[in-house]
């Protein structure tokens, strides 16, 4: 009898991980895909919407149109994951039995968690945020624009960094970067996360005349007074303020008991099991791993996933272990970005902004549905395959 392998959610990781899986274990395996939407996005796209770059038909595709032909695909919600007994609730009633479960359900926006967010910011990591960016951007004519993020974690470390420096490059363009003052607001003592990263785009940030305010984890927005007050007790008067909302795993991992307080599953680094449970498996943003919430995290987990759950059916010893690789493109504006490398044990090391890494990244965009989803690498992307 095959193996019921069900993979919840149909983003980068479960996508990928379900044609993985698929491509490995053919008929020994019955693999089932549950998600809401029935639609895979391409989340990085946002950024684009909101600057007016790309529309947002192109930013999501119908799941079914990327898995294999012998993948199930259910358009449902999971609600509760019965690991005890191997089995899924779905909101419309019925649950689906498995043997193994991948859990890829990613993270949630919790705006409301921030008094005033709702009302007085803007965001682009939406959709609807992103497309309610744009006509506020278009409307926009000089002023103080304050970029920041509301907690860590959140997807894409580099995003705000980078959707700061290709907002004033659009600024430049649209001819009233004079009338506007850009500042990025940042949680911790730098731009963002990565170090050495950071210490790349504050020269270039400083150079362009964007400022800095380091230390500021917003706490509350008075949209009326448009005012961001920090935790830090610090308040900065905005015209426009594009904030990142807060970030949860999501409430069938908790309503299921599974996940730490902020709804993150807690996972093993190297295998990706969920911890204690030896069939249950968590890739991409859903986990608690201590690197970035990106695609190409999901991206890189995947196979270590299909691997192991491959290797346990067959009753061999699983080898995959997940190094902690992470590859992904910023965009710096002016035609340039950089590319970010790295792994647990290794830091990035960015090259010097040029044309070639906005070039890759373009391509990327591009080729992406025709790539990663489906587990197929360009041969002429290297630098996305090598493990540094
Ligand atoms: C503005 C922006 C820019 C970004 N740029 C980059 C970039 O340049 N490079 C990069 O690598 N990453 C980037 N990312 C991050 C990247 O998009 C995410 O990290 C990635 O999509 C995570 O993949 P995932 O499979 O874990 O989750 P997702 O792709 O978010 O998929 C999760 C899926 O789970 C489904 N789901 C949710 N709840 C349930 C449920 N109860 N039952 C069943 N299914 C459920 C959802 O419908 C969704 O389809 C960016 C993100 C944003 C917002």
């Amino acid at each position: 009898m095959p193996a019921r392998i069900v993979v919840l959610g149909g983003g980068v990781g479960g996508t990928l991980a379900a044609n993985l899986l698929s491509k490995e274990l053919g008929r020994d395996a019955r693999i089932t895909v549950v998600d809401p939407t029935g639609m895979h996005v391409y989340q990085p796209g946002y950024l684009y919407v909101a600057l007016g770059q790309a529309n947002g038909r192109w930013l999501a595709r119908d799941e079914r149109t990327l898995l294999r032909r012998d993948v199930q695909l259910a358009v449902e919600r999971a609600v509760r994951i019965h690991p005890e007994a191997g089995t899924v609730q779905l909101e419309r009633g019925g649950n689906l039995e498995w043997d193994f479960l991948v859990i890829a359900t990613g993270a949630r926006l919790v705006p409301d968690q921030i008094p005033g967010l709702v009302e007085g910011a803007y965001e682009f990591y939406s959709l609807e945020g992103a497309q309610r960016l744009r006509e506020e951007l278009r409307r926009f004519r000089g002023g103080r624009i304050h970029i920041g993020v509301s907690g860590i974690p959140y997807k894409c470390p580099p995003a705000p960094v980078e959707f700061t420096l290709m907002l004033e490059e659009y600024l430049r363009e649209r001819g009233i970067r004079d009338r506007s003052q850009v500042t990025l607001l940042s949680p911790l003592n730098r731009a963002f996360t990565i170090e050495s990263a950071s210490k790349l785009v504050q020269p270039i940030m400083e150079e362009r005349g964007i400022g800095l305010t380091t230390f500021f984890n917003v706490e509350e927005i008075d949209p009326s007074a448009r005012v961001i007050t920090s935790l830090e007790g610090e308040k900065v008067e905005s015209d426009l303020m594009i904030i990142v909302p807060p970030h949860r795993g999501q409430t069938v991992v908790t309503d299921s008991g599974l996940g730490d307080v902020s709804g993150w599953l807690p996972t093993d680094k190297l295998s990706l099991q969920v911890e204690g449970y030896e069939r249950v498996f968590a890739i991409g943003d859903a986990t608690n791993l201590p690197i970035s919430k990106s695609g190409s995290t999901a991206h890189f987990e995947a196979p270590v996933v299909a691997n192991r759950i491959a290797s346990l059916i067959r009753g061999t010893a699983p080898k995959a272990n997940y190094p902690g690789q992470v590859m992904c493109f910023l965009e710096t504006g002016n035609g340039k970005a950089t590319a970010l490398r790295f792994d647990y044990e290794h830091p990035p090391v960015p090259p010097h902004p040029a044309r070639i890494w906005h070039l890759a990244k373009w391509m990327f965009n591009r080729l992406y549905w025709e790539t990663v989803p489906k587990g197929r690498i360009p041969e002429w992307a290297p630098m996305v395959r090598s493990k540094r």
